[in-house]
């Protein structure tokens, strides 16, 4: 089922108390779509799907509308996800400030329309990444759309910070690298600028060196004690609050970099670079053993039942949702689901 508001808050705040996280998947087509919601159900966890701008874009087919592209992604999925045995809820990724009117706009004023009308919003949350501005616009403007989405029951993901690395074209890589670690005092101007709860709910997206993208081990330097600090600094200007983390980039972190994250507080682990290569793997793997099926070799027709595109379809979404159940089991949600 597609998760409602007052589930996705159970969903966080189980996690948050729980001690453990949910991936949120990056998803660009029905395939992808797919086998994430397959993945989450294979894993008996709920979850969260997402789509970047540019990931909304290409579903968008032929029309190349981003904000097109996302409503068609939540009508999809309130479909396919209608059976499922575990909550799903629906998330917009990275919206930088020159895609708000174009993308964030519309879709709030189609969510505005469906609760108006007595329904739900379309997604249960969207980020705003207003990372490349310096932070007291960021807030500013952070604080205007926290309150438009509290209005909705929808959820606002903050990003204060640099994530590095690239995606879908968003990238960190010119910030300076101490920009890729938060500081507790840009944490607790954000509990000042959009308060903790009170105002609207938010997640919140600290930086402590992850980075986008997959890279060799030892590469990137995580600081998770980043997180626990900010932690300790809010609980001593706010008592009793906490922040619900996202974990962007966590590509190529281990197990143990991942639980200390999530012992800190995060609750969200987006997941894209290493599902995208689980996707195409299995499609790889499918078209080098099916290599005269695929292809119409030396006069031949090729195999339909190798080129059908739901042979290597299934085989990619296979493996794709493999590795969303794996992610299930590491961050902890496997066999967590507030259904039923
Ligand atoms: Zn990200």
């Amino acid at each position: 089922m597609l998760a409602t508001p007052d589930r996705y808050a159970e969903m966080l705040d189980g996690a948050s108390s729980g001690g453990y996280a949910f991936p949120a998947i990056n998803v660009t087509s029905s395939q992808t779509l797919s086998a994430a919601l397959r993945g989450f159900a294979d894993a008996g966890s709920d979850g969260i799907v997402q789509a970047t701008v540019g990931g909304a874009r290409y579903l968008a087919g032929p029309s190349g509308d981003a904000a097109t592209g996302a409503r068609a992604l939540a009508a999809l999925t309130a479909e396919l996800a209608a059976d499922l045995p575990v909550a799903i809820a629906l998330h917009t990724d990275h919206c930088p400030p020159e895609h708000v009117d174009g993308f964030l706009r519309p879709l709030l004023a189609a969510s505005r329309e469906r609760v108006a009308a007595g329904g739900r919003a379309l997604f249960n949350s969207h980020m705003f990444d207003g990372s490349t501005l310096p932070l007291g616009e960021n807030l500013a403007r952070l604080a205007g759309l926290l309150e438009e989405c509290r209005a909705l029951d929808v959820v606002l993901e903050v990003e204060c910070g640099v994530v590095g690395g690239e995606e879908d074209g968003i990238g960190g890589s010119e910030a300076g690298s101490e920009r890729l670690y938060t500081t507790p005092d840009d944490l607790l101007r954000v509990a000042a600028a959009l308060g903790t709860g009170e105002r609207g709910r938010y997640l919140l997206a600290a930086t402590f060196g992850n980075v986008h993208g997959l890279y060799a081990p030892g590469t990137v330097q995580l600081r998770p004690g980043i997180l626990a600090d900010g932690q300790a600094a809010l609980a001593r200007a706010h008592p009793g609050a906490r922040f619900q983390y996202v974990f962007h980039g966590s590509s190529g972190s281990t197990p143990e970099e991942l639980a200390a994250a999530v012992a800190n507080g995060v609750v969200k682990v987006n997941l894209d670079t290493e599902a995208q290569y689980a996707f195409t793997r299995a499609a790889a793997g499918h078209m080098f053993s099916h290599y005269d099926g695929v292809l119409a070799v030396d006069g031949g027709t090729g195999d339909k039942r190798a080129f059908d595109p739901r042979a290597w379809g299934e085989t990619a979404e296979a493996g794709m949702a493999a590795r969303i159940a794996e992610a299930c089991e590491v961050l902890g949600s496997a066999g967590r689901s507030v259904v039923g």
